[in-house]
């Protein structure tokens, strides 16, 4: 399940979800088509030459899903065609 077991992290992803659909709508009212809408999960990581316990325990195991974070995310995007509807 989306929501597993813990009321807490229930309670946080509802909260993210508000925010998501607040933004949703300040696209909409932007004038964004959401049919293109898309979604993007990233993660950006530690340098290659990091030595932090994280960074050092992804090389020993040869996991580099294991590196230390420096962002963790997704974005959200408009797929915008360059056809032009008048002006
Ligand atoms: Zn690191």
């Amino acid at each position: 399940m989306l929501f597993g077991r813990d009321p807490r992290k229930k309670a946080l992803l509802e909260l993210a979800m508000k925010q998501v659909e607040k933004v949703l709508k300040e696209m909409v009212d932007d004038g964004k088509n959401l049919e293109k809408l898309k979604f993007k999960k990233y993660q950006k990581t530690h340098y290659t030459n990091c030595i932090c316990t994280k960074c050092l325990k992804a090389k020993r195991n040869k996991n580099p899903h294991q590196r230390g974070l420096l962002e963790d995310g997704y974005k959200v995007y408009v797929d915008v065609e360059d056809e032009e509807q008048g002006g």
